[in-house]
């Protein structure tokens, strides 16, 4: 069973509702960022599905900081 490992840090116990599509970390629904941003390259693991729009795009927070952080540097 996949465990959210934001909470984990927090040491708590929650089970992942998500996974993050850049790190792979599992989320529970508190900790997972749904976030609607133009198709990225290269850090998408799945390319030939960045297309459809349904895909859901969820992140940590960890690695929406280092996308906003990116996008705004
Ligand atoms: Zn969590
Ligand atoms: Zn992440």
């Amino acid at each position: 069973m996949l465990k959210c490992y934001d909470c984990m840090e927090e040491g708590k116990d929650s089970e992942a509702v998500a996974i993050c599509i850049v790190c792979g970390k599992g989320l529970c629904d508190e900790h997972a960022k749904r976030m609607d941003l133009p198709i990225w390259s290269g850090i998408n693991p799945a390319p030939e599905k960045v297309h459809k729009k349904e895909l859901p795009r969820i992140l940590c927070n960890y690695c929406v900081k280092q996308i906003l952080t990116d996008a705004f540097d």
